[in-house]
């Protein structure tokens, strides 16, 4: 029941599509490889990384070991390479503590394999094609309906 209700306010009040199920792992995979998502887009040029740094605090904890045709990868300053532990983890930022979140999925990130997490969709397939299929039969009826009465409209004009 609790996690109906759940599903219902992810769902319909904070619109998400996604519920987040299992836990860290500590493996610290996402900690190595990252994506900068700075207001729309993924960050792609370095230049625009090295201003962000003046800007922002965490950015100057990144450092950045590669690209990809998604953008610039970093790898986090923060981490501990042997114990693969956060070295900051209390004061960890907001993004770090809200990790994983759906919007990975919308700048073509996926989750590691290695991650204790998975992100599980709220409305299933099965329910979200039951959904569709109700739909398309009461605009159907609708459509008959609203067919039938502009024939009997046009009949009895013609009387
Ligand atoms: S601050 Fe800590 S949790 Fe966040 S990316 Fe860096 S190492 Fe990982
Ligand atoms: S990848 Fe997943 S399991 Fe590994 S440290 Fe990050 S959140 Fe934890």
């Amino acid at each position: 029941m609790l996690d109906k209700i759940k599903r219902f306010i992810l769902a319909n009040i904070f619109r998400k599509n996604y519920i987040r199920t299992g836990k860290c792992k500590g493996c610290g995979e996402c900690c190595t490889h990252i994506y900068v998502k700075h207001f729309k887009h993924v960050l792609k040029d370095e230049k625009e990384f090295k201003r962000l740094q003046y800007l922002f605090k965490f950015y100057s904890d990144l450092e950045i070991i590669g690209h990809d045709e998604l953008g610039l990868i970093f790898k986090c300053t923060n981490l501990d390479e042997e114990t693969k532990k956060c070295k900051i983890h209390f004061w960890r930022p907001a993004i770090c503590r809200r990790y994983p979140q759906e919007e990975l999925f919308a700048m073509g990130g996926t989750l590691s394999d290695k991650c204790g997490y998975k992100m599980q969709p709220i409305v299933s397939f099965k329910d979200v094609l039951k959904k569709s299929q109700r739909k398309i039969f009461r605009t159907n009826i609708l459509t008959r309906w609203s067919a039938k009465n502009n024939l009997m409209s046009d009949e009895i004009k013609k009387k």
